[in-house]
């Protein structure tokens, strides 16, 4: 479609192919639709979580305090939230420092993995469920997932996640990552003996890559993360985790004490697993936003055009460029477009400049932190307008950060 035809339809499409920053509330939001998933997938999900953590405490012994559970922190950020002028308690989700890999990706990625090692284990009656899967560091193990391999196409932190625990499991796996992605990320993802193949197009052509080379070996497993409903699940977790995590702090959330959460997006699949988890378990007073860059607004602009995995940045003028990795896609996730519809209230879209500014402030706030693409939520709760005889709790979802090198955290915070 024409741009000056969409923008008749929709105006806001006008300042978004400007890179203005925006704001758009979801007409849809709340509606009653039927979802290709309940409940059960999320219990399901955690379940099978929970049969690993025994492995995970034992392969990656940082896991250990948790049980091997991968989970972080909900941390209250009262400076940043005076400094910002925020109304409400201002909590940080520490995902940002999610062990193993450091970023939201651990939940998904490492989730999908995960799945992918049972069924073949079972199929090959070395495994039943009701076993301690702590015997799946045995060389026997990693002697089987040696004859599979596994692929994935990546700006960068999904291919650390699924690229560190497939290696660890003795998969063979093969990351296609765009060129622009993070030299230390590639040099770390070598060392741990993933392949790491780069392409000078964007990240879209990576995953085009990915499915391509792995469509030719039926002992190839690839992660589709515009498509894949292993790693949607695997991040839906998150909310029964974060049910508890304000259970234990006593933050009630009701009609008078509405949740606002901040996600930043890029194709949909964290965000979107993450949002589609807490209105599941937490019901209609939390409200989810998500935060993309100006120069990469994919869900936003498939939402709000209701074209979704139909339209690219592209298609209205916008370079895609974005300095926030994993915010630097094009064109959203199909499977999660659309379960958004009625699940998202809103989304925005925010400047480069601004998301170092917050990494500086809460960094001299808090003490905490975390890369540029994680600071894209903190934008929202300036922005969401709601009843103020409301007590708001609002929740920015820290997204990566902590295996960022110091060096480049320096020159992040400098930037700021
Ligand atoms: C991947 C990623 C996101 C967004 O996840 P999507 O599934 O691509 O929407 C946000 N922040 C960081 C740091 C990420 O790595």
């Amino acid at each position: 479609m024409e741009l000056q035809a969409l923008i008749q339809k929709q105006p806001l499409v006008g300042p978004v192919s400007e890179y203005k920053e925006i704001f758009w509330g979801n007409p849809d939001y709340g509606k009653e639709v039927e979802l290709p998933f309940d409940q059960r997938d999320i219990d399901d999900a955690e379940a099978r979580l929970a049969r690993f953590a025994p492995y995970i405490k034992k392969a990656f012994p940082e896991t250990a305090p948790s049980g091997g559970i991968i989970e972080s922190d909900l941390k209250e950020i009262p400076e940043m939230g005076r400094t910002m002028g925020v109304d409400g308690r201002l909590f940080l989700k520490c995902d940002s420092h999610l062990p193993v890999s450091g970023s939201i990706k651990a939940r998904g990625g490492i989730y999908e993995i995960l799945k992918l090692a049972e069924t073949i284990a079972e199929e090959h009656g070395m495994l039943t469920k009701e076993e301690d899967y702590s015997k799946l560091t045995e060389e026997a193990f990693r002697k089987l997932f040696s004859k599979y391999s596994v692929a994935v196409g990546s700006t960068g932190n999904l291919g650390l996640s699924i690229g560190i625990i497939s290696a660890k499991l003795g998969f063979h796996v093969t990351v296609h990552m765009s060129a622009d992605a993070r030299q230390w990320k590639k040099d770390l993802l070598r060392e741990k003996g993933v392949t790491v193949i780069e392409y000078p197009d964007d990240y879209q052509k990576a995953v085009a890559e990915g499915r391509a080379e792995a469509a030719k070996d039926p002992r190839c497993h690839f992660v589709d993360d515009e498509n894949s409903r292993d790693l949607f699940l695997g991040y839906s977790v998150a909310g029964k985790r974060l049910k508890k995590q304000l259970e234990q702090k006593n933050i009630t959330v009701d009609e008078k004490h509405p949740l606002f959460v901040y996600l930043p997006c890029g194709v949909g699949g964290a965000p979107g697993g993450v949002a589609f988890g807490l209105k599941t378990v937490l019901g209609p007073h939390v409200h989810c936003f998500f935060a993309e860059p100006t120069h990469a607004p994919c869900m936003t602009l498939g939402l709000m055009t209701g074209l979704h995995d139909q339209i690219s940045v592209r298609d209205i003028g916008l370079d895609g460029k974005t300095e926030a990795d994993g915010l630097a896609v094009g064109r959203p996730s199909k499977l999660v477009g659309s379960i958004m519809k009625t699940l998202v209230q809103g989304c925005y879209t925010i400047s480069d400049e601004k998301l170092y500014y917050y990494l500086r402030t809460l960094a001299d706030q808090e003490g905490i932190f975390i890369e540029p693409s994680a600071c894209a939520g903190f934008e929202g709760p300036l922005r969401v307008v709601y009843n103020d005889e409301c007590e708001a709790t609002h929740v920015v979802w820290a997204t990566g950060g902590a295996m960022v090198p110091r060096e480049e955290m320096d020159a992040y915070y400098k930037r700021g």
